[in-house]
């Protein structure tokens, strides 16, 4: 079986194609960097809707895959900036009505966990969601997944995002602010927001921008920014652990591809006993083929949608939607490698 998926959440129009081995045959990928300030729907749409159609060829070809071959198409039905959801979204449309394919909602977040999953080769993991609009730290639980931790006002990426722009560099700010904190000597003290398993930056965002405007510097902020919002991160993810009795971590979203945060995270995991995993970046970072793969498990499933209802839902919650390939798993105890998994998943929803 073969899928093609299609993301257009936000900044990255991408076309992926995957098989059932989890083999990504094709991908390609163009990300929409505004010439200034931050990332503008419509003109953030307007470049998916003219990248799309040869992003699909492109993947198509390096798949080496003709459209008969495909089973179906998969997009990205939210959660996302409207604009930018409908483009990709007609484009999968438009290919499953011409190649008489179903057609495969996918939950961004969801795909993000999903290829982690798949890569990793571990069954039940927790997965830290860190990305620009979204923030989360997600189990699987009786047929969904759950959020058990979440950002409360902007994603962590945003906030690098916005304070990076702030300090006059350009989008994205969160490769620039890593290379910058490493020329970092002096931690400042900024605002360490955690609330139970949840997490805020904006606060971090005012405090910065004051430090800065007191005179300090760019490095140094980079720095604290990147040790307090990561440290903030870590802290949440065990959490989740410690009260879920779990022991094994995936990490996704373009922020996960930070080396900061994957280093903070692998020895917390590591000294907790459990098992550590973060995908290739390329596929940290929003990819048509987490949407194909996930596709590829809902189509399995036997999930697809007429196109007269396949309206894309911006606000769409990770926990909205049934994860309908994973019910199998629920009432039977998964593989159990580690105590720490078994224990896990005897613990209630
Ligand atoms: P996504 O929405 O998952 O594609 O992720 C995009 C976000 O990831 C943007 O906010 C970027 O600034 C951020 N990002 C990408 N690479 C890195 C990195 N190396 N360190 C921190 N943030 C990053
Ligand atoms: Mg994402």
């Amino acid at each position: 079986m073969i899928l093609l998926g299609i993301e257009s959440t936000a900044h990255t129009a991408s076309v992926g194609v995957v098989d059932e081995s989890t083999r990504v045959l094709g991908l390609s990928s163009d990300m929409y960097r505004p010439p200034t300030g931050g990332i503008h729907p419509r003109e953030a749409a307007n470049h998916h809707v003219e990248s799309l159609p040869g992003l699909v060829r492109a993947a198509m070809e390096e798949a080496g895959v003709r459209p008969n071959e495909v089973s179906a198409v998969a997009f990205a039905q939210g959660p996302g900036l409207g604009p930018c959801l409908r483009a990709g979204a007609t484009v999968a449309r438009t290919l499953a009505l011409l190649w008489g394919r179903p057609l495969v909602p996918v939950n961004h977040c969801v795909a993000h966990i999903e290829i982690a999953r798949a890569l990793s080769g571990l069954e039940d993991p927790m997965l830290l969601y860190a990305s620009g609009g979204n923030t989360q730290v997600i189990v699987y639980g009786a047929g969904r997944y759950r959020v058990l931790g979440e950002t409360l006002d902007i994603g962590v990426g945003n906030f690098l995002d916005k304070l990076w722009i702030a300090l006059g560099g350009s989008f994205p700010g969160g490769p620039a602010i890593e290379a910058e904190a490493l020329r970092g000597t002096q931690l400042l003290t900024l605002p360490y927001a955690v609330h139970g398993m949840d997490v805020t930056f904006s606060g971090m965002l005012t405090a910065a921008l004051a430090l800065h405007r007191a005179g300090a510097s760019r490095a140094d902020l980079a720095y604290s920014v990147e040790v307090t919002a990561y440290s903030m991160l870590t802290e949440i993810t065990e959490r989740a652990l410690a009260h879920r009795h779990r022991a094994e971590v995936v990490l996704g979203g373009g922020v996960a591809c930070n080396e900061r945060l994957r280093g903070m995270v692998r020895s917390m995991v590591e000294a907790r006993g459990g098992v550590y995993f973060a995908p290739p970046r390329k596929l940290c970072v929003d990819n048509g083929a987490m949407v194909a793969w996930t596709g590829l498990l809902a189509h399995r499933a036997g999930v697809s949608i007429e196109v007269e209802r396949s309206a894309v839902n911006p606000r769409q919650r990770t926990d909205q939607v049934p994860a309908d390939w994973r019910q199998s798993s629920d009432g039977h105890p998964h593989r159990a490698t580690s105590d720490a998994r078994t224990r896990g998943d005897r613990a209630p929803p």
